[in-house]
């Protein structure tokens, strides 16, 4: 098949869907490669890494009009009219934006939305929202780090001893574990809050602490155990003994990050502005869920989405994309989720798409096919 690679155009994105390294792979599995100039060079891909691969450098109409389009966003309204009807596009398409995904269908393109596919272990070598987050989570604390103004490790010095970072972890899905292991690595002492009971464990494995909120209710229990592995909202009653809890340790920390989210919904919010005003000044909060709170804040509703902003002496950070930060890894993660993925959905003869109905991955990641949004 004639696959392309365009130039991310999102504001920010410096991914790309497809590396040499994976490029190098849908050679060898007969397709025909065309990457637009420059797609790969902010993930520290250049050009001349994919034509020693045997792929074609076009520009971003000969990328995009090919039968199958590999993209880490979804094609803006610019790019749309360069794509070819019935042609197939796989990236990360935004599955709860139903406007966006009725432009795919109205396009004409079969669209899969790789963001939908079930937390199932088939699915995990196909997982972007897993190779993300994962991203996110190592990066927010790096960046806390950079913004604040004192060690992470506690030190010993002939000058005096410095105490060690407090660090607080709100929500601990993927990116949450990420970022435990990774404040741990520098030395912070972690405390961690979830709504599901069953992530304790693993919070405490990682050498963090627990902020232990008991279910009272049947109530509040049936909603901590979630659906599907996910986060559903939680009863009010457990929600305001949970910000007590939180906002003692928020008040002690040096850096916060949230990374609370509900798929398909607001993320909940968490640190109320009271608490940023009961924090010390210097601290940092890393707010991950930027840009996708009840108001356009996130896990904090002082959180600007896209900006770092100060407020009481705290610094809030609500950068919307930090697995961009690392493009090349990202990159790399996703490239092979993506060709991952491909594997349930082309022919063995490399010529032609097969979608199999029924297979529950492909079934999950399908939103748009002959003109229709295929996703309710
Ligand atoms: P996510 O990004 O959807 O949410 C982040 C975290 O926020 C979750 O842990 C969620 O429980 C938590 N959260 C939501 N509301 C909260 C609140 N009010 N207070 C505190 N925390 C709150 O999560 P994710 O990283 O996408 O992971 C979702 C689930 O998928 C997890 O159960 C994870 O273990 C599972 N998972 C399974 C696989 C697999 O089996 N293949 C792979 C990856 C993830």
């Amino acid at each position: 098949m004639l696959v392309g690679v365009p130039l991310e155009t999102a504001a920010g994105e410096t991914r790309v869907a497809v590396t040499p390294e994976t490029a190098k792979k849908l050679k060898a599995q007969g397709h025909t490669v065309r990457v637009q100039s420059g797609a790969g060079t902010r993930a520290s891909a250049p050009d001349e890494a994919y034509q020693a691969v045997g792929a074609e450098i076009t520009d971003a109409a000969g990328a995009l009009g090919c039968d199958l389009v590999l993209k880490v966003r979804a094609p803006s309204a610019a790019e749309l009219p360069h794509m070819k009807r019935g042609a197939a596009l796989v990236g990360m398409l935004d599955p709860f934006d139903r406007v966006g995904l009725e432009r795919l269908a109205a396009a004409g393109l079969t669209g899969f939305a790789l963001e939908a596919a079930p937390r199932t272990t088939r699915a995990q070598s196909m997982d972007v929202l897993s190779s993300q987050a994962n991203i996110a989570g190592y990066k927010a604390v790096i960046m806390a780090a950079d913004r604040y103004q004192k060690f992470f490790p506690m030190l010993m010095t002939a000058a005096g001893t410095v105490k060690a970072a407090r660090v607080v972890i709100l929500g601990v899905g993927v990116a949450g574990l990420q970022a435990i292991a990774t404040a741990k690595r520098l030395g912070a002492v972690i405390e961690a809050s979830d709504v599901r009971p069953s992530v304790k464990e693993q919070v405490e494995s990682l050498g963090a602490k627990f902020i232990d909120v008991p279910y009272e209710t049947a109530e509040e229990k049936e909603a901590a155990e979630g659906v599907g592995g996910y986060a559903r909202p939680m009863p009010p009653s457990w929600l305001a003994r949970q910000k007590i809890e939180v906002a003692k340790r928020v008040a002690q920390a040096d850096v916060v990050i949230s990374t609370a989210l509900i798929p398909g919904r607001p993320a909940p919010t968490l640190i109320s502005a009271e608490m940023v005003q009961a924090m010390k000044p210097g601290s940092v909060i890393i707010d991950l869920a930027a840009g996708r709170g009840p108001d356009g804040g996130g896990n904090c509703p002082l959180t600007v989405a896209g900006q770092t902003v100060q407020v009481h002496g705290v610094t809030i950070v609500g950068e919307t994309n930090l697995p961009a930060l690392v493009a090349a890894d990202a990159s790399a993660l996703y490239a092979r989720n993506v060709l991952d993925f491909l594997k349930l959905v082309l022919a063995k003869d490399a010529t032609t798409l097969n979608v199999p109905m029924d297979d529950d991955i492909v079934v999950a990641c399908l939103v748009a096919r002959d003109g229709q949004v295929t996703r309710s």
